[in-house]
């Protein structure tokens, strides 16, 4: 029975991965260069296109192109593959090794084909290599951030090739007699080399997805971030913020407090004059990182500007916000870092009443407070 010839299979294969690899490229040159593995996935994808053309001559050229380069090819188009994935997770991959396993493999297709002449024993050591490669990559992927569609996509991609090869190996059996030609018309061929074929298209797909993925959430990253602490910018933290404001408007404004932190580094000119900019700046992160680790999970801290910083603290009424801006000035009084001058913060607090009308106002009235600290000494809590 034949359903399609399956060299017609192998060139879909051949075109489909070119044209993903040229996708994958134009990614790797344009991307920012912290997203790893492109360019491998790019190679990766052309030398299992190769690998496939020169297994489609079959028959019209020798069998140390067909089957010897064309699994050399193959394997290290998965390598590619493979160093692509280690590199967009931040791994190091190591060339010697791999190489060695892979020469390893190839001296035993070599063997297979010249000396034993067994062509289930040479499906049975690819199939076990690509199993090998693609749960690797599988576990790789699986790991990988950030999670979305195109990390599952890949995953699935990936489980995909390893239950193809072990089918292959669980069905070696049963091709039999004219088996030594990779378009011998058994069903089982047409079928493992239509997987192949949806395969390479697959991972590449899954490839592009998944650095779509990092790029979206590094430019989400920068738009939302100041990029010296981390914490929210001001754009960033009116958008959280109205969100948790139109939840309040559900319900009744007793039920659910919300409150919010001003805060200010006391004297902080006087650290740039005696200390210089590049000291302020330390200061400045320090700040924005411990007093961060002093905050709950849901509470939304963003850089206003300068050394004053907001907190927006949900499901939280005026006597624990207090609290918590004590606990900050607590910290920063302490002097962790010796590296760094000491230095002190002045907080005002003000939580929603029946009558704040809105964000800004809450936010005016934390202002107000903050000027009270400031007036009263500085280095303490007003709300
Ligand atoms: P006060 O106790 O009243 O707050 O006194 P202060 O000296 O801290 O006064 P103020 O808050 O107005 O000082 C803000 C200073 O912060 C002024 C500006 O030069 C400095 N500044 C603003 N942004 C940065 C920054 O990104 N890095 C550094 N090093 N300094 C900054
Ligand atoms: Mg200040
Ligand atoms: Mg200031």
């Amino acid at each position: 029975m034949e359903l399609i010839n399956p060299r017609t299979f192998l060139v879909v294969a051949n075109l489909l991965g070119l044209l993903c690899a040229l996708v994958l490229w134009v990614q790797a040159k344009s991307f920012p260069a912290d997203i790893g593995g492109l360019a491998d996935w790019a190679k990766g994808v052309v030398l299992m296109g190769c690998a496939s053309g020169l297994a489609s001559l079959r028959g019209l050229a020798p069998d140390a192109i067909t089957i010897v380069l064309a699994s050399a090819l193959l394997l290290l188009g998965e390598l590619f593959l493979v160093f692509g994935l280690m590199r967009y997770t931040g791994r190091q991959p190591k060339w010697r090794p791999a190489l060695d396993a892979i020469a390893g493999v190839i001296v035993l297709v070599v063997w297979l084909t010249w000396g034993s002449h067994s062509y289930p024993g040479r499906i049975f050591i690819m199939s076990l290599a690509h199993v090998a490669f693609f749960s690797y990559a599988g576990w790789l992927v699986w790991h990988a951030q950030p999670k979305g569609f195109g990390s599952r996509f890949l995953f699935v991609t990936c489980v995909f090739a390893v239950a193809v090869a072990s089918l292959r190996i669980a069905t070696l059996s049963m091709n039999t007699a004219e088996a030594d030609d990779i378009f011998d018309r058994s069903l089982i061929q047409q079928v493992y080399l239509g997987a192949f074929s949806l395969g390479i298209l697959g991972l590449s797909i899954g490839f592009v997805l998944l650095a779509n993925e990092r790029l979206r959430e590094e430019l989400e990253y920068l738009a939302t971030r100041d990029p010296m602490t981390g914490a929210l910018n001001r754009r960033a933290f009116f958008a959280r913020a109205a969100i948790e404001w139109a939840r309040l408007a559900r319900v009744a404004r007793t039920q659910r407090p919300l409150a919010v932190i001003v805060s200010d580094i006391d004297f902080f000119k006087k650290v740039n004059d005696t200390h210089g900019h590049h000291v302020g700046d330390l200061v400045i992160k320090d700040f924005a990182k411990r007093a961060g680790e002093m905050l709950r999970i849901p509470d939304i801290l963003a850089r206003f500007g300068g050394e004053e910083f907001v907190v927006l603290l949900p499901d939280t009424g005026r006597k624990e916000a207090l609290q918590a801006a004590e606990r900050i000035r607590r910290e920063i009084e302490m002097r962790r870092d010796k590296a760094l001058p000491p230095y002190t913060v002045s907080i005002g607090v003000a939580a929603i009443k029946e009558d704040t009308a809105d964000l800004d106002a809450l936010i005016a009235e934390a202002d107000a407070a903050l000027y009270r600290a400031k007036q009263g000494g500085r280095n303490r809590v007003e709300g």
